[in-house]
């Protein structure tokens, strides 16, 4: 009997998770488990730097709101100063201006639906769209880890399934979007990932054949990852038997780290279906 529950709703974290390891997969998101460990050592760093970036997120959509912050007043500690300076002497560069901070947006796939949550998307109406995504891991990603991470995927396709509303009731077309990851701690080297039909059509067949394969399974089909590299960094290595030691900041497998910087950011549980503000049927 497959074990996914029927209003299950996808995200690039799930998706991510279940590519990397299905046991992971199982263990956050149909069971729910909380595991204590650390994802990585030093932990007092590890989760200062998490709640860092955390910080860092909210005062970039507060300030497309337009709330100001007082940062003379207020100093902030370091690195979220150098990162908020950066913010402002080198954001991404020609954005759009009408702009749509934390925008979650959903669409049907399949039996299921795949969800997103941007951190912003800057739109000119009929002509062009810009996702920006705020990283603040101490190391730069490289392109191709980027293009291949799900978050890449799903975040373009999903806004030419349901951005149309952005976009003057018209779906946006895949060439009309770019995703860019902006990093706070390397603002002169943003990646520009644009999009076009070609990968939009491989997205969807990729989306939908994990989705339906995913919805297939049953208890006993979420193995643990053979890539033992993979559990370094995971909270759930313990309970596996993959070590209880979390492995360090800063060692090579800086992607790794990343990711786990990411993935400490977001929740354990998928999305409320009542959060998704804008749904396309
Ligand atoms: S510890 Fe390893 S096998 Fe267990 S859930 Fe994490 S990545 Fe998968």
């Amino acid at each position: 009997m497959p074990t996914l529950p029927f209003d299950f709703l996808f995200s690039q974290g799930s998706l991510q998770d279940y590519a990397d390891c299905p046991r992971r997969f199982q263990l956050r998101y149909l069971l729910e488990l909380a595991w204590p460990a650390v994802a990585a050592e030093p932990a007092d760093e590890f989760e200062a730097r998490v709640a860092q970036g955390e910080a860092f997120h909210r005062m970039a959509h507060q300030q497309v709101l337009d709330i100001r912050y007082a940062t003379d007043a207020l100093p902030l500690p370091e690195p979220l100063a150098t990162w908020w300076a950066n913010y402002f002497n080198r954001p991404p560069a020609n954005l759009p201006a009408v702009r749509h901070p934390e925008m979650t947006l959903s669409a049907p796939l399949g039996e299921h639906r795949l969800v997103a949550k941007y951190d912003l998307i800057a739109v000119d109406p009929g002509r062009r769209a810009v996702i920006v995504d705020w990283k603040t891991s101490e190391k730069r990603p490289k392109a191709a880890w980027l293009v291949a991470r799900f978050q890449t995927r799903v975040y373009r396709y999903l806004l030419v399934r349901a951005g149309a509303h952005l976009n003057g009731d018209a779906a946006l077309r895949p060439e009309q979007i770019t995703m860019v990851y902006w990093f706070a701690n390397f603002p002169e080297d943003p990646e520009r990932l644009p999009y076009d039909a070609t990968q939009y059509a491989a997205d969807e067949v990729r989306l939908s054949s994990l989705i339906a394969e995913i919805a297939g399974l049953d208890d006993d089909g979420f193995p643990l990852t053979g890539d033992l590299k993979r559990c370094l960094f995971c909270p759930y290595r313990s309970l596996c038997n993959r070590g209880a030691e979390a492995g360090e900041l800063g060692a090579e497998d800086e992607d790794a780290v990343a990711a786990e910087e990411m993935r400490a950011a977001e929740p354990l549980t998928e999305f409320d279906f009542e959060q998704v503000a804008e749904v396309a049927f």
